[in-house]
């Protein structure tokens, strides 16, 4: 059995207090050992990722910064617009009616996310910060060290997957950040300077070590999205187990109707690079036309040729690249008006 290494726990009490709590640990500065920003103190949501990772020594931080107490965490506000706290559940999302009837791709994400268990602890903050996957990293202490470390602990080390890379090419998991950059979401985020909105299309970055675009003394405190009204939408995922896994290629589908024509679209691709990402080309195949085969091919063929999937999940380069084709297919004729 593998334990947990020891910790200080400590409750905050809102999200500002949070980021404050994380500064007075250090968070932000560089670990002198590694020159990295230091993971001394690190935040804990339900703990359904980090806990695991901890336990396989994959970081250890000396103080967890529990968002369990804040204030206001699990507020859910579904009128026009959907407002829900970072510490809302996946369960949450994934069974509320409104959620699934307006922004369906949300809930599809939610419920597709591990098991009942982990949907119940599992919030959409901590989905959002989830750590990039890789089948070198995703190991115990114990595997690690004997096949060899990697830069993403070690930054003195190669990458395992491709020496020559300069950076860590480890893989964006979160089923539901495709979902929510398809419905064009927001978030809330509590640092340093007060409050800022950030577009979820501006919260990743393309490296597998420092994949989130906000600082290591920053919160989640909240997401946001639009009025879905004329919208219609969809996730799917491919993974090794039906029952529970995280995706192999995930795609996140949203159309805005005028009658039968698509007025605007919007699609989403993860698990095929350090970040969740948009494909324009793929929505611009779509606007402007009906949803047929033909505009369903092109945009399909765009998200194919965004697909970058490198060795290091589970399936092969080859089948998760043909993935990204038919389950963009799959998504898009799902989306068609009866
Ligand atoms: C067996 C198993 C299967 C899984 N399958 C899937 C899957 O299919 N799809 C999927 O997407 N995930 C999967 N997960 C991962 C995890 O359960 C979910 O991603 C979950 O949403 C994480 O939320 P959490 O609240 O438990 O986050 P935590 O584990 O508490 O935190 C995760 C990370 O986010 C940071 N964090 C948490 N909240 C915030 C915040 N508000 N602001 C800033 N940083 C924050 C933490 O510091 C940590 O780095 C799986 C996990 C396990 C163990
Ligand atoms: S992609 Fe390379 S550096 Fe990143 S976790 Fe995998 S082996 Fe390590």
């Amino acid at each position: 059995m593998l334990r947990l290494p020891r910790f200080t726990l400590i409750d905050a009490t809102t999200y500002a207090n949070a980021a404050q709590l994380l500064r007075d640990h250090g968070a932000g500065e560089l670990d002198p050992a590694k020159g990295t920003p230091s993971l001394r103190v690190m935040t804990v949501a339900g703990g359904t990722d980090l806990f695991p990772n901890m336990k396989r020594r994959q970081f250890t931080p000396e103080v967890l910064i529990s968002l369990q107490r804040v204030g206001g965490a699990t507020r859910l506000a579904v009128n026009g617009t959907l407002e829900a706290g970072a510490g809302v559940t996946l369960a949450t999302l994934a069974d509320h009616p409104q959620v699934r009837g307006r922004w369906t791709a949300l809930a599809m994400a939610a419920i597709s996310v591990s098991t009942p268990q982990l949907r119940n602890a599992g919030t959409i903050g901590g989905n959002l910060c989830l750590d990039t996957r890789c089948n070198w990293y995703d190991q115990s202490l114990f595997w690690r060290g004997a096949e060899g470390f990697c830069m993403k602990t070690h930054p003195e080390v190669v990458c395992r997957v491709a020496p020559s890379s300069r950076r860590c090419l480890a893989v964006a998991s979160a089923d539901t950040v495709p979902a929510l950059l398809a419905l064009g979401a927001s978030v809330r985020v509590e640092g340093a300077t007060g409050p800022r909105e950030i577009a979820v299309a501006d919260l990743y970055r393309d490296d597998g070590i420092g994949f989130l675009g906000i600082g290591r003394d920053d919160v989640v405190a909240s997401v946001s999205l639009p009025d879905p009204t004329g919208w219609t939408s969809t996730y799917m995922k491919l993974r090794d187990r039906g029952s529970f896994d995280f995706p192999l290629v995930g795609i996140a589908a949203a159309v805005r109707w005028d009658g039968d024509v698509v007025a605007d679209a919007r699609v989403a691709i993860t698990g095929v690079g350090s970040r969740a990402m948009l494909v324009d080309a793929g929505a611009e195949a779509l606007r402007g036309g009906r949803l047929e085969d033909d505009a369903i091919a092109a945009a399909a063929d765009a998200i194919h040729k965004a697909a970058r999937p490198m060795d290091n999940t589970a399936g092969t380069i080859s089948q998760r690249k043909r993935t990204a084709r038919v389950f963009a297919e799959r998504a898009l004729a799902s989306l068609r008006q009866s």
